[in-house]
């Protein structure tokens, strides 16, 4: 029998904390009871709050990620409708992909591996095509490790007196990454629960402003199930159109009170932390990343390019078989060239560390030459001078004093 714990560093799932998994365990509960209410309203206005949003609503589905995709393009785009999108990854990839399926006329924009939404190249299609109905961006692609400037997707749009509405994918950057959806003009942001918000899969998010909550008025796509109207009628009075994951609401209830309790700002500030000292562990490896500059790196994922003749499939499965350890492996057009270490969800410096520790011995099991326990030191370094609220030298990212105020504290 395996002693001790399993490591899981995928980026989603993540690891779940003690509170969160207290709170699925509790008895089936009639989800049309009187006090239903008590635990969905101030659920949905909680929400409302990560997603950073003031108007508009959000909902939530019993689903993964991708039913948020098909609720967003269902409810509020028609067939044939001129879209534009990016594709960077595993994820951007597979939106694109069902755009097309669904029926939406797809503009698509080809980025080199390891780079983001392309600004320039956006702001060209907005100038020159002014059908374009909706604009998309994958805010964290978890493939690559790419996070990209939603910001600035919203300053070209407005730049270029854009009216589509702008449909933003943070699955693997909400609750973990700033995400500011009134902030930068996001009219569908979408999420799943298996990741920032550190639950089992099984809760599909979105943030939903009020000019696209309009277009669901009038648009004509098929949908029935991730329906917004049927949703709309019963959630306003707290209740669900069909049998909703009670446990998981009320893991929810908890996982909120948590980021609450720590604090969004301190939320985010710690996992650019935990990312930064990943980040110079690898660099001290002489590894590198996906991303191909500091504007790109995630502060979730970090997706590791392998030396030469190593194959990374092997890497995850020594990690994964002598290590005990889970890490990400590489997607689609990176398969053969990267793993990933996921630092998203509920984590610490430590945990970051053997994080390092696993990886670096697995990858000399599988035949790189590292110097062990490099990557663990500049890590190290990098903990250690963050937690007393300094700088250390030769940063190779974003590096960010730690935020006042952050607990760090072990649950
Ligand atoms: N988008 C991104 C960026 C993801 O990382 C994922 C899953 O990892 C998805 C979408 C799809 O989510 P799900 O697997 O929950 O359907």
């Amino acid at each position: 029998m395996p002693n001790g714990l399993t490591h899981l560093y995928v980026p989603g799932p993540t690891n779940i904390p003690e509170a969160v998994r207290r709170a699925l365990n509790v008895p089936m509960q009639d989800h049309r009871a009187p006090d239903f209410p008590d635990l969905v309203l101030p659920l949905l206005a909680d929400l409302k709050k990560v997603f950073g949003l003031g108007s508009g609503r959000v909902f939530v589905y019993p689903s993964s990620g991708t039913g948020a995709w098909e609720a967003a393009i269902t409810n509020t785009l028609n067939r044939g409708d001129r879209v534009l999108m990016a594709r960077f990854g595993h994820f951007s990839q597979l939106w694109a992909d069902m755009a097309e399926q669904l029926g939406l006329d797809v503009v698509c924009v080809d980025v080199e591996c390891g780079a983001g939404v392309p600004l320039a190249e956006y702001e060209r299609h907005l100038s020159e095509d002014k059908t374009i109905k909706a604009v998309f961006a994958t805010h964290n692609e978890t493939a690559t490790g790419v996070t990209s400037d939603i910001a600035g997707v919203r300053r070209v749009m407005d730049a270029t007196g854009s009216d589509a509405l702008l449909f933003v994918d943070a699955v693997s950057s909400l609750a973990s990454i700033d995400f500011q959806q009134d902030g930068w003009g996001v009219d569908l942001a979408v999420t799943g629960s298996q990741k920032g918000l550190m639950l089992p899969a099984g809760l599909a998010m979105l943030g939903v402003s009020v000019k696209a909550l309009e277009a669901a008025e009038t648009s004509t796509m098929e949908r029935s199930y991730f329906s917004f109207q049927e949703m709309i009628k019963t959630n306003d009075v707290g209740y669900f159109p069909y049998t909703p994951p009670v446990p998981l609401l009320h893991g929810l209830r908890a996982s909120l009170d948590l980021l609450f309790a720590e604090g969004l700002p301190q939320v985010f500030s710690r996992h650019h932390r935990l990312a930064e000292g990943v980040r110079r562990g690898i660099d001290s490896l002489g590894l590198s990343l996906c991303a191909v500059a500091p504007q790109w790196y995630s502060d979730t994922v970090s997706a590791i390019r392998v030396p030469e003749g190593v194959d990374p499939a092997e890497v995850c499965r020594i990690a994964y078989h002598r290590y005990r350890t889970a890490f990400g492996a590489g997607l689609s057009t990176v398969a053969g060239t990267v793993f990933r270490i996921g630092h998203i969800g509920d984590l610490n410096e430590v945990m970051c560390l053997s994080a390092l520790a696993s990886a670096e011995m697995s990858l000399a099991d599988a035949g790189a030459k590292i110097e062990l326990g490099a990557g663990v030191a500049a890590a190290q370094n990098h903990y250690r001078a963050a937690s007393s609220g300094g700088e250390s030298d030769g940063a190779i990212g974003r590096l960010t004093p730690a935020a006042p105020g952050h607990r760090g504290d072990l649950r």
